[in-house]
């Protein structure tokens, strides 16, 4: 049987920032995808944004990763040339309610750490962005947007640079605890032997977690799958800022509303919406969807032009909360969770884990270094 040090589970960015977090400490590493690219998944299914940590419950990893994985994204792009805009966002508010709500989200965004928010009036917002239809704003000066290809290509190279390697069209159908580290089944039945194997394999993460051996089924949570369609805009964009619908009191939503994002191109789109399904494959976009969407965008920008949306994808969120829950936190699961000693499980890793991804990549490897501490 092989040998090898450390396996991978999952080349999308989440798996990449791992891999290259854990090459850097001196491992062999070996990342297994079974598409025939990089950052086929989610990864390249997502609005592209970085996130300023605003939104997640104060102390929760979702907080603490994002807002420590963000700064470490500007400054990873800005060293590895990676395209990126530092183009700030507005979450708006346009009901009265959703205006009484914006100081707490203030104030939890500064118990996260994010201190550059800054409440707006609608005067101060439509100075900046005509076009805007809102009560009042807050308004995010870290928040940007990324390419995340070119940021997969980069953490690839960093990766492959001290040795570490890609293997595409790699399935891995199983893990089992074994004698010093884990066994790693693959598709066409060959074995590996690893001493640390991290599952990275977003949408089919839980499975993977839940059908090794030695595993406690249990402690897997099941995995949920909320869609999110987007829809491009004709023409140009109206707004230099992403725009945000402020998140309603009260209401536990699987997304961040129908948003505008831009692209590091000039591109406008709104979405993504939220449709639970049970099928992760079910990535095509319904055109009927388009309707709910002048209605939610028009809020804030009653200017949308009849016929001007154009379906463009759809991501998988790949959740282990259901309709109407809380959001659950990132679950990063290692030994002293599961039992099964070098093996991590990636799972439940939503937004913000494009931008999370270094941070990601540093607390696994943390993770394993206490874990293999004598
Ligand atoms: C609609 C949407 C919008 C989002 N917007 C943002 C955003 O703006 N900002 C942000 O920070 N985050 C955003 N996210 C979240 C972000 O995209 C994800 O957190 C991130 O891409 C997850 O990366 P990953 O590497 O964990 O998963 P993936 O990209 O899904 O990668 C997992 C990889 O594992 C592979 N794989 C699966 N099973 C196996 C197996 N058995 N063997 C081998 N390989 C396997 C898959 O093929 C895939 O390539 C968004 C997510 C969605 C769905």
């Amino acid at each position: 049987m092989e040998q090898v040090d450390v396996v991978v589970v999952g080349a999308g960015v989440v798996g990449l920032a791992v891999a290259r977090a854990l090459a850097l400490n001196g491992r062999e590493v070996m990342v297994l995808e079974r598409e025939a690219g990089i950052g086929m998944g989610t990864s390249s299914r997502n609005s592209e944004v970085i996130h300023a940590g605003l939104y997640y419950p104060i102390g929760s990893l979702k907080a603490r990763l994002c807002v420590q994985g963000r700064a470490q994204l500007y400054a990873y792009c800005e060293a590895r040339g990676v395209a990126h805009r530092r183009c700030g966002k507005l979450i708006v508010a346009t009901s009265a309610s959703q205006l009484a709500a914006l100081p707490a989200l203030v104030e939890k965004g500064h118990a996260n750490g994010v201190h550059d928010l800054a409440l707006w009036s609608a005067a101060q917002a439509r100075a900046l962005e005509p076009q805007l239809q809102c009560l009042g704003a807050v308004h995010s000066p870290a928040t940007g947007i990324v390419d995340s290809h070119g940021l997969m290509l980069a953490l690839q190279g960093d990766l492959e640079h001290p040795g570490g390697l890609v293997a595409c069209h790699a399935p891995v159908r199983a893990l089992r605890a074994s004698l010093g580290g884990v066994e790693v089944e693959m598709g066409d039945g060959t074995l590996l032997s690893a001493r640390t194997v991290v599952n990275a394999a977003g949408l089919h993460a839980c499975a993977l977690a839940a059908q090794t051996r030695s595993i406690d089924p249990s402690r897997v949570p099941k995995p949920r799958y909320a869609k999110g369609s987007y829809f491009t805009l004709a023409g140009r964009s109206p707004f230099q800022r992403l725009i945000y619908p402020a998140p309603e009191p009260d209401r536990h939503l699987a997304g961040l509303g129908v948003h505008l994002t831009i692209d590091l191109g000039g591109q406008a789109k709104f979405g993504p919406d939220v449709q639970w399904v049970d099928d992760p494959a079910d990535l095509q976009v319904d055109p009927a969807r388009a309707e709910a969407f002048y209605g939610e965008v028009r809020r804030y920008w009653p200017g949308l032009p009849d016929g001007s949306l154009q379906p463009a994808y759809a991501g998988m969120r790949p959740k282990i909360s259901g309709p109407g829950e809380p959001a659950a936190d990132f679950l990063i699961q290692g030994p002293a969770e599961h039992g099964v000693a070098g093996l991590v499980n990636l799972l439940g890793i939503e937004s913000p884990g494009l931008t999370s991804c270094l941070a990601i990549g540093e607390h696994v490897a943390r993770l394993l270094d206490q874990a293999a501490a004598p």
